[in-house]
């Protein structure tokens, strides 16, 4: 899980520690102990010396180059760095090419680096203290304001619109392939392991092979899969699975749809009347976390034609990236509800931001 990116995160934070590691060596052999001098003094001083090195007696003269340790001295005040812009800026241009290489969408590489430029500027670092700590530290902090941006907690919500009403039409869309059926059928058994009754609609009536895929995940799971025909109207279908579950006092009612028709029109026109008709209590956007940016803008799609509640993302055991995990929420405004980590039934994770910046930056 998210093996590139660690890889990545890993050796950024080496290079920092490098570079941390050149100016504690220069601040250690400013800072000569046996002098005593007030380190305010020698920081006027030295500020003093850096700036004289572009006026030399009385003449303008074309600016030298500054050293690291000039730099350095200018830069330490009661043995304490000032994290300066320069070195942000260099920070976050090998910071903004990992990210992206991680498929982690523009806006929210924008949206980091904006923020890293605001917690670290003029930041005082303690002599000793890493840099790499703090920077990688913030980018920490700064994902898990991102992905905590759109809380939402699913069991919370069944449980207390099930008080409301009965039974709770719960609509997945998304493209084929991406493990939507699959999906149904873990959040069908979670659903049972917390002692709700769940009933499946065969709402993707374009393809034979998505109702007989279904089917069999109802069998193996001993729950009722509603269907009608191949081509059949899906609405028909959804609706007779919410009269069959309120005629039989189930909780739940789990819909799939279809994933693609003759055309992406087609597709959104009929998506859109399934929620005029059945007016879903939540619409769950499914896709896979490996499809990266084309998994954004699949959610960005969705949600603007169709409207979506949130999204699961699936195959997160299988993505070197985690780039989709970090974006989709952000991009889309709804929240990321489950995550898939495996193609057991029990592989379906609670969205959980700590735990994802865990599975992201544990060991780095
Ligand atoms: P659908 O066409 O979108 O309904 O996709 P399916 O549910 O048939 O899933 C496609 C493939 O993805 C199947 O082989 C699933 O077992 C697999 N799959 C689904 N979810 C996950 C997951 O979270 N991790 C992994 N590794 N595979 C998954």
């Amino acid at each position: 899980m998210f093996k590139s990116l660690k890889e990545k995160l890993s050796a950024f934070k080496r290079k920092l520690d490098e570079k941390f590691r050149k100016e504690e060596e220069v601040v250690k052999a400013v800072e000569t102990p046996k002098k005593e001098v007030k380190s305010e003094d020698r920081t006027a001083e030295d500020v003093k010396k850096v700036e004289s090195v572009r006026k030399v007696e009385g003449k303008e003269e074309k600016p030298k180059k500054v050293g690291l340790k000039e730099k350095i001295v200018a830069l330490v005040k009661d043995r304490e760095v000032v994290i300066d812009e320069k070195s942000v800026e260099e920070i976050l241009e090998d910071l903004e090419i990992i990210l992206l290489e991680s498929d982690v969408a523009l806006e929210v590489v924008e949206e980091i680096s904006k923020q890293l430029k605001e917690r670290l500027i003029g930041r005082r670092r303690k002599i000793g203290e890493k840099l790499s700590d703090i920077v990688i530290n913030e980018l920490k902090l700064i994902i898990l304001d991102i992905l905590d941006r759109n809380r939402f907690d699913f069991d919370e919500f069944v449980e207390s619109r099930l008080k409301e009403k009965r039974p709770l039409n719960i609509v997945f869309v998304g493209v084929n392939g991406t493990g939507k059926t699959t999906t149904i059928a873990k959040v069908a058994k979670r659903l049972m392991d917390f002692g709700y009754s769940v009933v499946l609609a065969a709402g993707d009536t374009f393809r034979a092979g998505a109702i007989e895929q279904l089917e069999e995940h109802g069998k193996r799971l001993g729950v009722k899969v509603i269907k009608h025909k191949q081509g059949a109207d899906p609405c028909a279908v959804i609706y007779d699975a919410l009269k069959h579950a309120e005629s039989k006092g189930i909780d739940v009612v789990l819909a799939d749809t279809a994933g693609r028709m003759h055309t992406k029109k087609n597709l959104i026109d009929q998506l859109a009347k399934i929620k005029r008709v059945t007016k879903p209590d939540l619409t769950i956007f499914v896709d896979e976390s490996i499809a990266g940016n084309d998994a954004v803008e699949r959610a960005r799609m969705f949600n603007e034609a169709v409207g979506i509640d949130g999204t699961i993302l699936t195959k997160i055991d299988a993505d070197p990236k985690g780039g989709t995990a970090i974006s989709i929420s952000y991009v889309t405004g709804k929240p990321v509800l489950f995550l898939g980590t495996g193609q057991g039934y029990d592989d379906l994770v609670k969205f959980d931001s700590k735990w994802l910046v865990e599975r992201i930056f544990g060991g780095i």
